[in-house]
């Protein structure tokens, strides 16, 4: 294809997606309207399957018991090229955000709605902008469950019940087989505290190991016999601090995050609290270092148990990996950045990020991005998160990633170096191998 045939295309698919800005906008503030957490986006999947097939595409739904997918062109042999676009269905729990369900306090501030927007003006763009029998690739549209990492008691039923695995949705989606023969996946991320038109696309993040704490002590009466029992809380207190000990011994190159909070922390003032219970993510940039850092904050937390003769039960469950970028696709939007918004839209933005999103994983087997687009104020999760600008908040990315993908598989030499680079990544048991490898069980015991 000519670089004119290409401009051709992209313009095509840009003014179908134009066309369909009104709807796109709709969907996104209806989606938006009822949030739902992770692994229970049952109305918002049903919602952008109802968009899927008024473009008659083959929808395949239930993928992780929610989400959604849809393949369009390519040939079906084992060797064809296949572009995957991502958008996430969960919202989070802000009960103080003024959009939040009054009854679960979900609610879209991280800006989900605006990747699903994206995703389907994509399908619009490339479907009617008749983009995909020039592309010599399959194109997935994915509407994938659970990013946020939470609600943790309904996810821990769902894995002893052997429905999922893992907490995070695209996890269960590489576990299941849905990634396997993905050649490169893209999305986009409201970015945070961000109005203006500008793109960072450039950047890895941090990887974590999410943790259960349980601390046992025993009860007695707090002001007639506390002699009599064992305070749990004092023994959580102890390994908390001693966990903010081993802050100076992490590195900052690592970029360590350790954030425990007290779940339950005693029942009835008057009682020596004899359960109490905690959650901590342990992250950091790469693996080993989330490994070494976890190993000394499992030793800190161990220490609160053994200083009042209490017990603690440490269960480590497998967070997110880091993410890292492909510069073949970084480079690609960039230029649409430049084309769509001018070079100015273009922020570098921090190198790594200390945060974390399961898209890392998606990216320890796929080639993938995961830029995050301008059009919000408010910080991601906080209560004044908010959509300032629609059309750059739900137009502008879908147009990025449609038209990333027409420059990458249009361009012979793009195709081979994602077929090398994911080469180079891990297999889907490699992978599993290393995510199992976080599960584990610490115990401390002192009570009689
Ligand atoms: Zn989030
Ligand atoms: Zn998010």
């Amino acid at each position: 294809m000519t670089d004119a045939d290409v401009a051709e295309l992209k313009a095509r698919v840009c003014d179908a997606i134009d066309a369909r800005a009104d709807d796109i906008i709709e969907f996104a503030k209806d989606v938006q309207s009822e949030p739902e957490l992770g692994y229970k986006e049952v109305e918002t999947t049903k919602k952008v399957v109802s968009l899927f097939e008024s473009l008659d595409l083959d929808v395949e739904t239930e993928l992780a018991i929610t989400g959604a997918r849809a393949r369009v062109g390519g040939d079906g042999s084992d060797d064809e090229f296949v572009a995957a676009i991502l958008g996430e269905l969960d919202a989070l729990v802000n009960p103080d955000h003024p959009l939040a369900d009054p009854e679960t306090g979900a609610v879209h501030a991280c800006g989900h709605n605006a990747q699903l927007a994206h995703l389907v003006g994509a399908a619009f763009g490339l479907v009617e902008g008749e983009a995909i029998d020039g592309l010599d690739a399959a194109v997935e549209f994915v509407a994938v469950p659970a990013e946020e990492y939470l609600d943790l008691d309904y996810r821990r039923n769902l894995v002893e019940s052997g429905e999922i695995e893992f907490f995070g949705g695209k996890q269960e989606l590489i576990r299941r087989g849905y990634v396997d023969d993905w050649d490169m996946a893209v999305m986009m991320h409201a970015g945070s505290d961000e109005p203006d038109r500008v793109v960072t696309s450039n950047f890895s993040t941090n990887g974590f190991i999410g943790k259960f704490v349980t601390y046992l002590g025993r009860e007695a009466h707090a002001g007639a016999a506390p002699e009599e029992g064992v305070n749990a809380l004092n023994a959580a207190m102890l390994g908390m601090n001693a966990v903010h000990a081993q802050r100076e011994t992490f590195a900052d190159e690592d970029y360590v995050r350790v954030h425990p909070i007290i779940t339950r922390g005693g029942d009835g003032v008057n009682v020596v609290p004899a359960e109490v219970t905690m959650e901590s993510y342990v992250r950091a940039k790469t693996i080993d270092a989330v490994d070494e850092a976890n190993e000394s904050v499992n030793r800190a937390l161990r220490s609160g148990a053994l200083a009042v003769g209490g017990d603690v039960e440490i269960e480590d469950f497998p967070g997110y990996m880091p993410l890292s970028t492909n510069q073949t696709i970084v480079d690609a939007y960039d230029d649409n950045v430049r084309e769509l918004l001018g070079e100015e839209a273009l922020s570098p933005g921090q190198p790594h990020l200390a945060g974390s999103t399961d898209m890392g994983d998606i990216t320890q087997l796929v080639p993938g991005i995961h830029p995050w687009t301008g059009g919000f104020e408010g910080a991601v999760h906080a209560r004044d998160f908010r959509v300032v600008d629609e059309e750059m908040a739900y137009i502008v990315p879908a147009k990025l990633t449609a038209c990333t993908l027409i420059d990458v598989l249009t361009d012979p030499e793009s195709r081979e170096k994602l077929r090398e680079a994911k080469a180079e990544k891990r297999t889907r048991e490699e992978y599993l191998d290393a995510v199992r490898g976080f599960r584990a069980t610490e115990t401390e015991s002192h009570l009689d």
